[in-house]
């Protein structure tokens, strides 16, 4: 382990020490065991430092210290346990180091620690608030093993493009910016995102826009879309100098308020002074109080400033994209905007309306469409 000071400090990053966990060399006869995507996502988040103060996978006093208090064991608050089921039949040894892999490739170093019994119904239960198996985040948790294994981890090899706390805070600083707002997003943008986006900058120097990518609902739209939309729309409609767009791998993580108080945390990590949240961040159905999740932030004080914005949509008196803090118009003259409506209306062969979604946008999309369209059919 070398220690390498940070180079910018717009924000420090959460508990005060941005973790950085790599590992030159590996011992060959390091036996290999391989784990699912989205704990391979978390391992290599866990040591570039992404979730600081995190330096591996939870072990049981941290996860029943989270579940019961939403606390880390040092009292820090945190909402997600941050954990890595152990398959039945998987033999591992306290104090013995194993090569993680994905996809036959070793990526990072764990030294097993403990294995321990989860409870996956309070599991279930405490993060996402509901025994439901139509919710995403409940359905995969039944389905994990009740077994997890912690450890810390060591980065032996990138297994994303995705830049790391580090990348991000020199390229802030190489911006000049003094406050930096993270923009979380799960979709490709739409006006009402728009909306929210140039709000921000309004407010800051420069906006993070960090779309979470690795691992979605299947009915959301594919990687590739979001970042091909986002593409154009930053290239064609905002400032190049109030933006740095890069792509965030993690599953995404549908639990409301909880999930944004991790979202949040991640941001500051990457040297966020601010962090965007408007309607239902990080919601699914209608599970969530669609303002707990800025409720949630601005009660806990993690040394991020929330911007909390209300919902924006059309307003056709207004004639343009308002939200309900500044327009009073009648429900009847606004149009909703959601990714949700802009898919059915796809779907349905309905072109959707310029005051809903950007004609440049529109078009990846519509690709997107065909393309799954096309192989649906040919899968029959
Ligand atoms: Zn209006």
């Amino acid at each position: 382990m070398e220690f390498t000071p940070v180079v910018s400090e717009v924000n420090s990053p959460y508990g005060g020490r941005l973790v950085e966990r790599v590992r030159k060399h590996v011992p060959e006869e390091l036996r290999k065991v391989e784990i699912p995507k989205r704990y391979a996502l978390d391992a290599e988040k866990i040591a570039v430092g992404a979730f600081s103060p995190l330096e591996g996978f939870m072990g049981s006093g941290e996860v029943e210290s989270v579940l019961e208090r939403g606390t880390l064991e040092s009292g820090l608050p945190w909402t997600i346990p941050i954990i890595l089921p152990l398959w039945r039949g998987l033999e591992v040894e306290v104090g013995e180091e194993i090569l993680l892999t994905h996809g036959s490739e070793g990526f990072a170093v764990m030294t097993v620690e403990e294995t321990f019994r989860l409870d996956r119904r309070r599991f279930a239960e405490r993060v996402y608030g509901t025994l439901d198996p139509a919710h995403p985040g409940v359905r995969q948790t039944m389905e994990m093993s009740e077994f997890a294994v912690s450890g810390s981890i060591e980065l032996v090899k990138r297994i994303t493009g995705d830049r790391t706390p580090r990348e991000v805070r020199e390229e802030i600083s190489k911006f000049g910016w003094k406050t930096v707002a993270g923009y979380q997003t799960r979709n490709p943008p739409h006006r009402a995102h728009e909306y929210v986006i140039r709000t921000a900058m309004e407010l800051v120097d420069g906006v993070l826009i960090h779309p979470v990518v690795g691992e979605l609902k299947t009915d959301d739209f594919p990687p590739e879309v979001i970042v091909e939309s986002y593409k154009v729309f930053i290239d064609e409609f905002l400032p190049k100098r109030k933006v740095l767009f890069d792509t965030l791998n993690i599953a995404m993580r549908y639990a409301g308020p909880k999930a944004a108080v991790f979202l949040a945390i991640i941001r500051k990590n990457f040297g966020c002074t601010h962090f965007v949240v408007g309607r239902d961040m990080a919601g699914v159905g209608s599970y969530y109080d669609p303002y707990g999740a800025q409720k949630a932030l601005k009660e806990l004080d993690l040394g991020i400033e929330v911007i909390a914005l209300g919902e924006a949509f059309y307003c056709r008196r207004c004639d343009g994209v308002v939200s309900e803090r500044n327009c009073d118009h009648d429900g009847d003259l606004r149009v909703k905007i959601s990714m949700t409506q802009v898919r059915r209306m796809l779907s349905q062969g309905v072109e959707p309306p310029r005051e809903m979604i950007r004609p440049e946008v529109l078009t990846i999309l519509k690709r997107s469409f065909e393309r799954s369209d096309s192989s649906l059919k040919s899968s029959k």
